[in-house]
């Protein structure tokens, strides 16, 4: 059964070949067998799972539901979820139990996925390697020796070992692509606006964006139907009505014009990892597409500006877990100056703290003009440069990552280089387009992302342009061989 797409299953529940509780079992016991090697949840949810699978059975039973009615999913630990521990990764969270759900959580839940649990990620979502989480690092399924990616790495790995049909991810400058892409899974990161951030733990506020990381492009159309759309509850949510996703799957891609930006295959790209896009890019043109170059020549500002303006929104963001109003409280303070200090010195890991001295550096009076405001307006040089490249292109493609999933502990000395292998995918959150990452042909035994990017809210075509490579090619059904 943990082989199947969401639409296969669907069909399954629907012609009562199994129920939604014997395939919410099904994967429970998946996670008791393998999830103790990989690290990949945080709180499995058992019991709450098993009721909202007899509830889709019963929804089933009389011919309602929707094609996510009785599909068990795992949430990213990022995500709200009432009466559910929500921990974001961090101590400073570890005994939160969240009092409401987030809206993504929410409408899933309505369209009756089953939850199985939350999945493990970078405190706070910063990183790329999933070796920052208060609950220990997460184990790439594809070689337990590696990462997963970050930081949405717990719910990569638990797709890419089939303990969850599909999970939730965020990203702010990458989290659900370069996992995706370390994992060998479908990952989407929509318009900015088009999943609310309701009930979403904050990072980087102008940045951060909820999305679907699935097995293949079809099963990203389902989830993104069920998570998209405008929230009074999130001023930054759009009021943009939802495409059909599904509508267009099929559609040929004939005289699509496919930009390849120079600037994405650089001397910083692995040779191989190059040589698997090319294959890529050649299976587009024998589906009809036209590969045109292009340039995004401000391509090198991304990740200096985005480790301005991001630590910056989390400083702000992060202001609020000070041992009163939110958060771990240290024993015994002395005084209100000791409890502030102790709290947040004990909740937060060394990534968190490192953001939030140089996110209240760059705000500080004296600075901001220099650092914030200077960064903001490279944010419109990126922009721009889309922009540009969107009047003569449909969609953009080029690698995922610089590479490969890298070994445990290879760069969790070095700030520079972990921040590095998002230097493909930070630029899309700068100027908050969509992006995806689907899996290509693999280096070494690992897998290797395909990114793809697309004009604003043409997350259909996305999904089009993705889905119609998986019909010809099969790297999207590949699976670890240690977790069948
Ligand atoms: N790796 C990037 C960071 O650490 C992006 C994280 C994210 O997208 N949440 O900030």
């Amino acid at each position: 059964m943990h082989t199947k797409s969401i639409r296969e299953l669907a069909d399954g529940l629907r012609a009562r070949t199994f129920s939604s509780v014997e395939l919410t079992q099904h994967f429970l016991e998946r996670i008791a067998r393998f999830d103790g090697e990989l690290n990949s949840f945080v709180s499995v949810t058992q019991e709450v799972a098993l009721a909202a699978a007899t509830r889709a059975d019963e929804r089933l039973a009389k011919g309602d539901g929707a094609l996510l009615t009785g599909i068990p999913i795992a949430h990213k630990d990022i995500f709200c979820t009432e009466g559910v521990l929500t921990s974001c990764g961090s101590r400073m969270l570890e005994n939160f139990i969240a009092p409401y759900s987030a809206t993504v959580v929410e409408k899933m839940a309505a369209d009756g996925a089953v939850m199985l649990g939350k999945t493990n990620m970078d405190e706070f979502a910063m990183g790329s390697s999933n070796e920052t989480s208060h609950f220990g690092p997460v184990k790439n399924p594809w070689s337990t020796d590696c990462v997963p990616g970050g930081s949405s790495g717990g719910s990569a790995a638990s797709v890419a070992a089939r303990l969850a049909v599909a999970a939730t991810g965020t990203d702010t400058g990458g989290s659900i692509r370069q996992p995706a892409s370390f994992c060998g899974l479908t990952g989407l990161k929509p318009t900015y606006g088009r999943c609310s951030r309701w009930g979403m733990i904050a990072f980087a506020s102008s940045l951060d964006q909820a999305g679907p990381m699935t097995r293949g492009a079809e099963d990203a159309a389902i989830l993104l139907q069920s998570m998209a759309g405008f929230d009074a509850r999130d001023s930054t949510s759009v009021h943009q009505p939802v495409g059909d996703y599904l509508a267009g799957l099929e559609n040929g891609l004939k005289g699509l014009r496919i930009g390849l930006p120079t600037e994405y295959f650089d001397a910083g790209l692995d040779t191989d990892v190059a040589r698997s896009i090319e294959q890529a890019i050649n299976e587009y043109r024998r589906l009809g597409a036209e590969p045109v170059e292009i340039s995004l020549p401000n391509t090198h500002l991304a990740v200096p500006s985005y480790y301005v303006i991001a630590p910056a929104e989390c400083s702000s963001n992060l202001s609020r877990f000070d041992g009163v109003r939110f958060g771990h409280r240290c024993d015994d303070p002395k005084d209100l100056e000791d409890l502030y200090k102790r709290s947040r010195g004990e909740g937060f890991g060394p990534e968190v703290k490192r953001r939030i001295l140089m996110g209240a550096y760059a705000l500080s009076a004296g600075y901001y003009d220099a650092y914030y405001l200077k960064a903001q307006k490279l944010r419109h040089l990126i922009s721009d440069d889309f922009r540009a490249a969107f009047e003569r292109v449909d969609v953009i493609a080029g690698p995922t990552s610089p590479g490969v999933a890298f070994g445990i502990g290879e760069r969790a000395d070095d700030p520079i280089s972990m921040y590095l292998s998002d230097i493909y995918t930070i630029a899309v959150n700068m100027a908050g387009l969509p992006g995806m990452s689907i899996p290509v042909a693999p280096v070494g035994g690992k897998p290797v992302g395909l990114q793809l990017i697309g004009n604003y809210f043409d997350e259909g075509r996305l999904l089009n342009v993705a889905h119609r490579l998986q019909q010809v090619t099969d790297w999207h059904l590949a699976m670890p061989a240690a977790f069948a």
